[in-house]
């Protein structure tokens, strides 16, 4: 799965709840990246 790491501002490919493999950031500052169209938006 494609993340985008927040602090180091990265594209990587992990497993969830792996933390950055660039700058070691930890998972809940990695936003997963959806090419999807949102359209259906989380409440
Ligand atoms: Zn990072």
């Amino acid at each position: 799965m494609k993340y985008r790491c927040k602090v180091c501002g990265q594209i990587i490919d992990i497993e969830e709840g792996d933390s950055c493999p660039i700058c070691g950031a930890s998972p809940d500052r990695l936003e997963p990246l959806e090419e999807k169209d949102d359209k259906e938006e989380k409440k």
